[in-house]
């Protein structure tokens, strides 16, 4: 690795000599399931006149990204009779999932209910085996959608857009990809993921590493075995490295685990699902997405309104020990509120889950290490475990804390910290993160009417409407942009790419050939963003939620990245907004000045 081999444009690391990606994290849990995924309202005459329209234009809508919202979106615009295409920078379908590949990693909500729901028919012909399904196999259930869809005939990889050019004159989008290959279009769908361009710490020297170096974003194939015996240091305790470091920790000669900040994490008590068990989940599909559509993030899990501070501490104790046992994210979601909004509420629950893990660590000196002290339970996204504290008690492994004691520099054999010490490994794990949300923004030139740079819109705060468009930016819509919900993932690109879906068949039974938001309407809907998010414990936190990253070269506020309301107050919004026949946006038909 070389001092320079970063990509300018957003300091994306080239650790494993690639730079950067596309993808997504998946969506929706709106109204259940339904087959076919399209009112199947537009005519195909319609279609055709408004393809008509298009004709000196490559397609009719463009989507950058075959995650699971490219993969619906364009399953979406097949339906419409468009001509659509994906446009995706991996070698193949999968998004997050595709790039992923560390070990370890996992979903960490129920498999059931984080996947999509718009089909019957892939409902009934896909079994989960375990209750949170590994990477591999959730790649493999993304390939079977894609297949079954037959939508890989309308997608292109290896294709990296870097430019995305509103061009007035013909109100239309073109995309220039990295080998300056351009692409138009009326409607353009960024389905790029939230968290997708990883970062590399800012530490000094972390060019000058000799040894294998690697992102957890961008794991080697093969990777896993070569640890085999070797000395492995990680930087980072964040969702990812947890799952890394507790499935590497007994493969690897050692471990050395650099820690800045502790996170609050909590059993996943993952489990296979026999074939058996796979029927009754398959019975339960409409419940556990209704279940879904209902709650405040679209989860299966659903808190209640209790008074925390008040309810007697033995029922409190026992409510809590009953949900720990439990799986998955109920000891996160199933909780009461008011932990997440009251501080006093928020240190009882948090003082319940350092006992436990206290109890899991043989030395107090590394519990201590290991128990967040500058954020309550509940405040960062709350990542899941499996053996994760054990790992500290194995002799192989050693906890450093960087927070009392930086790393100064890393050096050609490994890291060395403020206090004279030098760790040498054989392979460095960067578990760092992303400069999520906005850098899969920026890691395109988005430029809009007038040449308005998408970058320094939202340098000054986030500003959209209904976290689908952004003025300016003229018939662009985001799936998983920010100010969407940011719970249950697979959720929320559902609703996205449904709402965008019936716009644009809309648009065409109209013949509308211009969309954009007003500057009324971004301040209603920003203000009204900020607003929910009053109150809550974790946007006083600095994370990657609050669009936080110290590592990235811009300075960037804490900011409200994401939908922090209910998820059916969101959706109720957006339907307004179709129930006016989208008159809250600037329309044109063709030919309309
Ligand atoms: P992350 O939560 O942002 O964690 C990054 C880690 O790297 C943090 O511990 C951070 O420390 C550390 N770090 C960053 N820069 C550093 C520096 N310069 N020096 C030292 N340490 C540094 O990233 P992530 O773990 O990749 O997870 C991101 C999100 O992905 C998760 O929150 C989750 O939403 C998603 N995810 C989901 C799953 C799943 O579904 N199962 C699994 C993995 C990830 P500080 O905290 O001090 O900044």
């Amino acid at each position: 690795m070389t001092q320079d081999s970063t990509n300018g444009t957003n300091g994306v690391p080239k650790v494993n000599g690639i730079n950067g990606a596309n993808g997504v994290n998946v969506a929706n849990g709106t109204n259940g399931t339904h087959t076919n995924g399209t009112n199947g309202t537009t005519s195909s005459t319609k279609a055709a006149s408004f393809t008509k329209i298009n004709e000196d234009l490559d397609y009719d809508v463009l989507i950058i990204g075959a995650g699971l919202s490219g993969i619906y979106s364009m399953y979406r615009m097949a339906q419409l009779g468009l001509r659509a295409k994906v446009l995706e920078a991996g070698s193949s379908e999968g998004g997050t999932w595709f790039w992923n590949r560390y070990p370890g990693a996992r979903f960490d909500s129920e498999s059931y209910s984080y996947i999509f729901s718009f089909s019957d028919e892939i409902l009934k012909e896909w079994d989960w085996t375990e209750h949170f399904s590994p990477q591999p196999e959730t790649l493999k259930y993304i390939e079977f959608v894609t297949r079954k869809l037959d939508l890989r005939k309308h997608m292109q990889f290896d294709t990296r857009i870097r430019r995305a050019q509103f061009v007035e004159g013909s109100n239309s989008w073109k995309l220039t990809d990295d080998q300056g290959r351009t692409y138009t279009s009326r409607y353009l769908i960024t389905a790029i993921g939230i968290l997708n361009e990883p970062t590399l710490p800012n530490i000094p020297g972390v060019h000058d590493y000799k040894g294998e170096a690697w992102h957890t974003a961008r794991w080697p194939q093969g990777g896993e075995n070569q640890l085999q015996g070797k000395r492995v240091g990680i930087i980072g305790t964040g969702a990812t490295a947890i799952q890394t470091i507790q499935t590497i920790a007994d493969k690897v000669g050692s471990l050395t685990v650099f820690q800045r900040t502790p996170n609050w994490t909590a059993p996943l008590r993952n489990d296979k699902i026999s074939k058996e068990e796979m029927e009754e989940i398959r019975k339960d599909y409409p419940e556990i997405f209704r279940k879904c559509a209902e709650s405040y993030s679209c989860f299966i899990h659903v808190g209640d309104n209790n008074d925390t501070v008040a309810t007697p501490v033995e029922e409190r104790e026992r409510h809590w020990e009953h949900l720990y046992e439990q799986r998955g994210f109920t000891k996160v979601l199933a909780i009461s509120s008011d932990i997440y909004t009251n501080h006093e509420a928020n240190a009882l629950y948090s003082a319940f889950h350092e006992k436990k893990i206290r109890a899991r660590i043989n030395d107090p000196k590394v519990a201590d290490l290991l128990i967040p002290t500058n954020h309550g339970f509940g405040t960062r996204r709350t990542p899941l475990e499996s053996g994760y504290y054990e790992v500290f008690n194995q002799d192989n492994v050693k906890l450093v804390d960087i927070r009392s004691n930086p790393i100064e520099r890393i050096t050609a054999t490994g890291v060395h910290t403020t206090d004279g010490n030098d760790y040498d490994v054989d392979v460095l794990v960067y578990a760092t993160g992303f400069d999520a949300v906005t850098g899969s923004f920026n890691a395109i030139e988005f430029e809009g009417i007038g040449g308005t740079k998408l970058r320094d819109v939202w340098g000054e705060g986030i500003q959209t409407f209904l976290g689908l468009t952004v003025k300016n930016f003229p018939n662009m819509f985001m799936i998983m942009g920010p100010h969407q919900m940011f719970g249950n993932i697979p959720r929320s690109i559902e609703y996205a790419v449904q709402w965008t879906a019936e716009f644009i068949e809309w648009a065409v039974e109209n013949q509308v050939t211009y969309c954009e938001a007003t500057d009324e309407g971004v301040a209603a809907w920003t203000e009204h963003v900020h607003e929910c998010g009053k109150g809550l414990l974790a946007n006083e936190v600095d994370s990657w939620m609050t669009g936080v990253n110290k590592n990235l070269a811009h300075k960037q506020k804490r900011s409200m990245t994401r939908y922090n309301g209910p998820a059916p107050g969101y959706r109720k919004r957006c339907e307004e907004v179709k129930g006016r026949e989208y008159s809250d946006f600037v329309l044109k038909k063709a030919g309309e000045a």
